[in-house]
């Protein structure tokens, strides 16, 4: 049986960075970027107003004060996407508000608050007024937003291999872009195997139970912003499985459940030896011992060989969920190009007594909670493997090595964080 880090290595060893595709800019949330992105343009495109107030020139306010204000003739009013085609000279002023571009001859922004502005409309209810009182001096600059200053002309914007967030979107908005070159999200073709399942939209006929990995397993490919397959169930039977899998030839990677233990009808890890390239079969882990991972030829429509990298996850609900955090969404983030493969993990203060008596490495489903500073983790209850429950109350996996016989409560481990969400900070108490 090798180590998880020998397994992820093999399974990461066998895929790669997927081709770039086209993509509308707001459906490449979560993708990584395939190209730079160079400002075509200034942004903003013209020196503006940060404030709503007075564009005057700085000279003109020297010496201004609540006392002593300097009085401006207000030449024209300006608004955010006009453009005044008044000129600022010395003694005059244009009110302008945020946003619009700055008028030729002003140099600076002296905003409404250190003006009388309030105070003159409130007494000539003029709109505007003719002149305005400027309370504050103010120099060359003063709340003007220079072209550029954000994305110049030229400029690399943003770079390849950026992961794209709500913030990217906007820039590529901002830059007029509405479609995108990112690294294309894998197709993953999920097949459940096991004569016990039923689609979950039919009675459940006594002996049965419902095909849940699908859903559970199509869940986590969409966290990681892939596509799932859905294939359906197979039943326990090889050609009925090799049928199935023949439906996944497009896809980039196949995720079965089930079929991979020692039981008379677990055929999938047979179909493997026999069908493509069996890279290992288990792993010294648990959940999740009965791992099966090789390398299925494909023959697409046109002909076309091709490898499909096949993970056999087990049947048992809770295992086949860890075993695709743990080797499945690696695989899935390398083939969208991300840059970090792993989970954040913290080292957490143990609250239950754990035994690991089998040699294999350990990941317990726990809740992580951080109370004054510290990290504390404590077992969602049973931890057997059907037990999907165990996995819902989570919000991590606390790992304890395969050569620890037991570990005491109160003793640090890592754990690994699923979700890390505001829940992991719980108030002080007092
Ligand atoms: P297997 O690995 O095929 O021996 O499956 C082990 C156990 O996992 C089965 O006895 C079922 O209880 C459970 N199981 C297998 N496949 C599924 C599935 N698709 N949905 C829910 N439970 C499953
Ligand atoms: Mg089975």
């Amino acid at each position: 049986m090798i180590s998880v880090e020998e397994a992820l290595e093999k399974i990461l060893g066998e895929v790669s960075v997927l081709e770039a595709a086209p993509v509308p800019i707001l459906e490449s949330l979560g993708q990584v970027l395939a190209e730079d992105i160079v400002a075509d343009i200034n942004v903003p495109p013209l020196d503006n107003s940060a404030m709503d107030g007075y564009a005057c020139r700085a000279a003109d306010t020297a010496g201004a004060s609540e006392k002593n204000p300097v009085t401006l003739r207000v030449i024209d009013t300006v608004m955010a996407g006009a453009i005044s085609k008044q000129e600022v000279t010395a003694g005059t002023a244009i009110r302008i508000m945020t946003g619009a571009p700055v008028p030729r001859g002003a140099d600076c922004v002296v905003q409404f608050e250190n003006t009388d502005e309030i105070e003159r409309r409130a007494a000539q209810a003029a709109k505007p007024p003719a002149t305005v009182g400027v309370l504050e001096a103010a120099r060359p600059g003063l709340n003007v937003r220079r072209a550029g200053e954000d994305l110049a002309k030229g400029a690399v914007a943003l770079r390849r291999g950026t992961v794209i967030r709500p913030a990217e979107i906007g820039i590529m908005a901002s830059l007029g872009h509405s479609g995108v070159r990112a690294v294309r999200r894998p197709v993953v073709a999920i097949i459940s195997t096991g004569n016990e399942l039923t689609p979950i939209n039919d009675p459940l006929p006594e002996g049965k139970i419902h095909d849940s990995n699908a859903y559970a397993v199509a869940a986590q490919v969409k966290r990681c912003g892939a596509v799932p397959q859905m294939l359906g169930i197979a039943r326990d039977d090889e050609s009925e499985v090799t049928a199935k899998i023949k439906l996944a030839k497009d896809a980039d990677l196949l995720l079965t459940t089930g079929g991979v233990s020692m039981g008379d009808y677990d055929v999938v890890k047979d179909i493997l030896a026999r069908d493509g390239d069996m890279v290992f079969w288990k792993v010294r882990v648990k959940p999740g011992k009965p791992l099966a991972f090789g390398k299925l030829k494909s023959v697409s429509d046109d002909g076309r060989t091709r490898i499909i990298p096949h993970l056999g996850l087990p049947g048992n609900a809770v295992s086949c969920m860890v075993s695709f955090e743990l080797f499945a969404r690696p695989a899935i983030l390398k083939m969208m190009g991300k840059p970090h493969l792993a989970r954040p993990s913290v080292m957490a203060v143990l609250e239950d007594d754990v035994t690991n008596d089998g040699g294999r490495r350990l990941y317990d489903r726990a809740i992580i909670e951080r109370r004054n500073g510290r990290y504390y983790a404590r077992l969602t209850g049973s931890q057997s493997s059907g037990i999907l429950t165990s996995m819902s109350l989570a919000n991590g996996l606390v790992l304890i090595p395969e050569d620890r016989k037991e570990v005491r409560k109160g003793e640090t481990v890592r754990a690994i964080m699923l979700d890390w969400n505001e829940e992991v900070d719980v108030p002080p108490q007092d």
